[in-house]
């Protein structure tokens, strides 16, 4: 088995990850940078983001495992001291996984002849800094409403916990292929109207944004900013690619849900 060690720069990933290593020459893993079987990434959620980006092109044949150095993430599921039992899980591996679907992101620009593709594992925004953002919202090719704010956000299963919580979206489980939009403050009044829910989109429909002709959005895909481009369209849909992820032991979604938002401690 190939293994790749992705480590944050924290002082205690660093000091995880090195020891990580040492364990895996040990043990006569064969480390491989560039194709590897699995993927670990120590650090946070942030972390496996990156090493997702990393890696995004070889998503059919690599498997993710994520070692947290703060808090229990949606991405992580090892603590670092726990690096023993994850060697030995590894050693006796059968090549189980769990999947999580993705969001394939098209963007076409006014000033380019071709398209881009991105794909995203927690979500792809579009804002406008210095003014108001106006973009007509389209779902499975009709036109649903006119979107006056600050932007929108699109977001995967996995990634309903990051940005798109803070916007007030739902949780969705990663089991379902779904995407969510929601709105990052929309003006709302007599003369302009948006519907002002999330809304979670059927995996067969698209969502398309026409944006009106300005030059200086921002769009994100996941931790990735792109600054001043003259978007002419984005179009979003759950991808046919999914993240897989090396399951030795599996935490329900729902609990690690309540670990990071409400705390097991809480009682009422
Ligand atoms: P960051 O700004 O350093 O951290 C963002 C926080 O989001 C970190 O605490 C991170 O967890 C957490 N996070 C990442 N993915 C998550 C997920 N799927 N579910 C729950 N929490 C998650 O940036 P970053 O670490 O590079 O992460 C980029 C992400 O930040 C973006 O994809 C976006 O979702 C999120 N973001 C959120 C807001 C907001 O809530 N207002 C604004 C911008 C961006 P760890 O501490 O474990 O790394």
């Amino acid at each position: 088995m190939k293994i790749a060690i992705f480590a944050n720069d924290e002082r205690l990933s660093r000091s995880v990850s090195q020891k990580l290593r040492q364990k895996f020459e040990d043990t006569h893993f064969i480390f491989d940078e560039k194709s590897p079987d699995i993927v670990v990434t120590v650090g946070g959620d942030g972390t496996l983001l990156s090493a997702f980006h990393k890696y995004s092109a070889l998503l059919d044949s690599v498997r993710f495992v994520g070692v947290h150095t703060g808090h229990l993430g949606f991405y992580t599921d090892w603590r670092d001291d726990e690096i023993d039992d994850l060697v030995i899980s590894l050693q006796s591996d059968n090549g189980q996984s769990i999947s999580y679907p993705l969001l394939d992101v098209r963007v076409t620009y006014a000033d380019k002849a071709k398209p881009e593709n991105f794909l995203a594992l927690n979500e792809a925004t579009l804002k406008r800094g210095s003014a108001t953002m106006v973009a007509d919202v389209y779902i499975g090719g009709e036109r649903f409403e006119r979107f006056r704010g600050d932007g929108l956000c699109v977001s995967t299963p996995s990634g309903s916990t990051a940005y798109n919580k803070s916007l007030g979206g739902a949780v969705i489980h990663p089991n379902l292929k779904v995407l969510q939009i929601a709105e990052i403050s929309s003006i709302n009044n007599r003369v302009f109207r948006t519907l002002s829910s999330p809304m979670i989109i059927a995996p067969n429909d698209w969502i398309t944004l026409i944006p009106a002709r300005e030059s200086d959005y921002l769009l994100t895909i996941d931790q990735n900013s792109f600054h001043s481009k003259q978007v002419s369209q984005l179009r979003f849909k759950i991808s046919k690619k999914s993240i897989h992820f090396a399951k030795y032991r599996h935490m329900q979604f729902w609990q690690r849900v309540q670990d990071a938002f409400i705390g097991s401690d809480y009682a009422n």
